[in-house]
């Protein structure tokens, strides 16, 4: 059977995780790639050691572990490391996405990329699945569940692509401007279209 792979991606707190997690609710399975470079930055991981012959000990916390935020810092003013560190990943994260493809049977599955479009995952997905928000909205719900400030969050935002590239390369899009009610129906909406799709490509 045909696996319908859908790339889910969008900007800094515009609603990701809640959506992979309506998904999720629907009996979709989900690949959350966040998760995976997590996992492959956990000590005891060749990608751990490599990371920090690279960047040095300063990138740890006291449990030496990696601080996920002293290295997004670090990588995030200096284009070098981050390639370093991508050149590291993205392989790897590659690699496991494609192992977990292959031992899935779905219809349609969805893979949260959040940086789809910035590190040049669109091969791995058949359909590009956009969240979209307001900056403002964005910023707001961001700020509420980081504590991060408006300076900080736009900063970030700057570095990633803008809603405009991300929009450009949209098959499908969620809104989420409004409330959790109005989501889950828009989540329905795609799931629909989701196992319709499947159905007629497989
Ligand atoms: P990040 O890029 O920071 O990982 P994300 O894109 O995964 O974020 P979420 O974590 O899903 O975004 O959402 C950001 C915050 O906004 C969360 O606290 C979430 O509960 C809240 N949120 C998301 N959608 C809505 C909504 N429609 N109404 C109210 N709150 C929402």
């Amino acid at each position: 059977m045909a696996l319908l792979r859908v790339g889910l991606t969008g900007g800094i707190g515009s609603g990701k995780s809640t959506i992979a997690s309506l998904f999720a609710m629907r009996g979709v399975p989900i690949i959350d790639t966040d998760e995976i470079a997590r996992n492959l930055s956990e000590p005891g991981q060749e990608a751990f050691s490599k990371i920090v012959r690279i960047f040095g000990d300063s990138i740890l916390d006291e449990g030496r572990r990696i601080d996920r935020d002293k290295l997004r810092e670090r990588v995030f003013d200096n284009p070098e490391d981050r390639k370093h560190l991508e050149h590291i990943l993205h392989p790897r994260i590659r690699t496991i996405v494609r192992e977990k493809l292959a031992a899935l049977e779905a219809p349609y599955v969805i893979i949260v990329v959040p940086l789809l479009i910035e590190s040049g995952f669109t091969d791995l997905v058949d359909r590009v699945l956009v969240v979209d928000a307001f900056e403002n909205v964005q910023i707001q719900r961001t700020a509420a569940r980081t504590g991060l400030g408006e300076s900080e969050i736009r900063k970030i935002m700057a570095a990633q692509a803008s809603r405009a590239q991300r929009l450009q390369l949209a098959n499908d899009v969620i809104e989420n401007n409004a409330d959790r009610k109005r989501l889950e129906s828009e989540v329905e909406r795609m799931h629909q279209w989701y196992q319709s799709l499947a159905s007629t490509t497989r």
